[in-house]
């Protein structure tokens, strides 16, 4: 409660409660749970459904990409619910100054609540330069919590993608996934204890989950191809906006090896860096915070994927982004080309070198971030053995992928025959 009434100065998230998108599952869940850690009302906002649309459509003028569509449509349906009280309310819309339209949403957001006649709500938008004095305050603890939220959301997310297309009883492993889902929110969202006994807790929640995974009869048999999804980031994790592709390349043969949400996170700590050393120097009471800050980020990733080692043989991330960063170079220089276009390149070439069989982009219609990778996708195809990539656009008109995922699956297999770059298994394939 103490830390719920330091939340009054400013503009207040006090007495209001804060909706946070579901970008992805376990992504919108361990949020919520980290702001519900400082006292904040924190709740996830309605599953999407065709309302979302409809709701999404009547209010944008048609330029935005299907993730601004899905959220506000989202946001809308909040405000139709019985109880809605605009002065108790907030939604959390991220923000960026990147390249593209994502750091206009925030701002569009509110115009059309305003225009509905909700300009009470209160837009709560992390990167904007508001006086969230009572966020301020708990920042350093929030982001804590956060980071180790999202690392834990990554990992249970990468259990269900690496179990589900060999689980012999269907639904299992997605029942799993929820389950820890909601034990890794339970710990998240304590107000009673330290950050460090927290960390303590979630690693003994990761090797919970680990051993339920490991846990579910499966046929682990070798050969499935192993398709790498990239792309941008609300549509590749967003099961409603991409209309449940990964299932679909499950369901026609292939396993999915998704790029990580903490990407974006390594990515953008990479861009702050080099602007705290372009602003202020590397020798800079600023650059030392700056490092701080990315050493307990590191701390914690490691702790919590310490226990997964072994089954995470064959899924390993970039142990730094600059990896990522330099493969992408010679198509897309990174210090030029902001966004996840490059992240796409780089990640693209990553998981070819560490067998992939094949790569498909994940985007929305008109993202700029895709249309830009798309142009660069046949060379760097070419460039590495021929391995198929491929882009699949999203719009929120529902229209069958079957017959493109068959085709692009039996490329992956035709690769998988002269791959340079062998896929290693974990143990327990057979
Ligand atoms: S990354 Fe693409 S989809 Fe997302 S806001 Fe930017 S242009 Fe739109």
């Amino acid at each position: 409660m103490a830390k719920a009434q330091a939340l009054s100065n400013g503009q207040s998230l006090a007495g209001r409660k804060l909706y946070i998108p579901q970008m992805a599952y376990a992504g919108g869940r361990v949020i919520a749970a980290a702001f519900r850690s400082i006292g904040i009302d924190a709740t996830i906002t309605p599953d999407s459904d065709p309302e979302t649309l409809v709701l999404g459509g009547l209010h944008a003028s048609g330029e935005e990409c299907l993730p601004h569509k899905i959220t506000l449509g989202d946001f809308l349906k909040v405000c139709r619910q019985p109880d809605f009280d605009p002065a108790k309310t907030a939604f959390f819309m991220a923000s960026s100054n990147g390249p593209c339209r994502f750091g206009q949403y925030a701002v569009y957001l509110k115009k059309e609540l305003r225009k509905l006649g909700y300009g009470d709500v209160m837009i709560f938008s992390p990167s904007a330069d508001d006086s969230y004095d009572g966020i301020r305050e708990h920042a350093g603890e929030l982001m804590r919590t956060m980071w180790m939220g999202v690392t834990c959301g990554d990992l249970v997310t990468k259990f269900l993608y690496k179990t589900r297309p060999y689980e012999i009883n269907p639904g299992q492993s997605e029942a799993v996934y929820r389950q820890c889902v909601h034990d890794f929110e339970a710990v998240l969202e304590r107000q009673d204890i330290s950050v460090g006994k927290r960390f303590c807790e979630l690693i003994g929640l990761v090797e919970q989950m680990r051993d339920r995974f490991r846990a579910i009869p499966a046929n682990y048999v070798k050969g499935r191809p192993l398709i790498g999804i990239i792309g941008e980031i609300f549509c590749r994790l967003n099961d409603f906006a991409n209309q449940n592709t990964l299932n679909t390349i499950e369901r026609l043969g292939g396993e999915c090896w998704m790029s990580e949400f903490s990407e974006w996170v390594w990515y953008s700590n990479w861009g702050q860096g080099r602007q705290i050393i372009n602003d202020h120097g590397r020798f800079s009471l600023a650059y030392l915070l700056f490092k701080i800050k990315a050493g307990f980020q590191r701390r914690y990733s490691e702790g919590l994927r310490a226990p997964l080692v072994n089954d995470l043989k064959g899924y390993e991330e970039a142990h730094d982004i600059t990896e990522v960063l330099e493969a992408a170079r010679p198509y897309l220089p990174p210090e030029g080309c902001l966004g996840e276009m490059v992240l796409s390149a780089g990640q693209s070439i990553f998981m070819q070198k560490h067998g992939a069989d094949g790569v498909i982009d994940i985007s929305p219609f008109t993202c700029m971030n895709g249309t830009i990778a798309e142009a660069v996708y046949p060379a760097i195809s070419e460039d590495h053995a021929g391995m198929p990539i491929r882009i699949c656009y999203f719009d929120g008109v529902n229209a069958s992928v079957d017959r493109d995922i068959e085709i692009f699956l039996d490329l992956a297999k035709s690769y998988q025959a002269r791959k340079p770059h062998p896929r290693v298994y974990p143990d327990y394939f057979q």
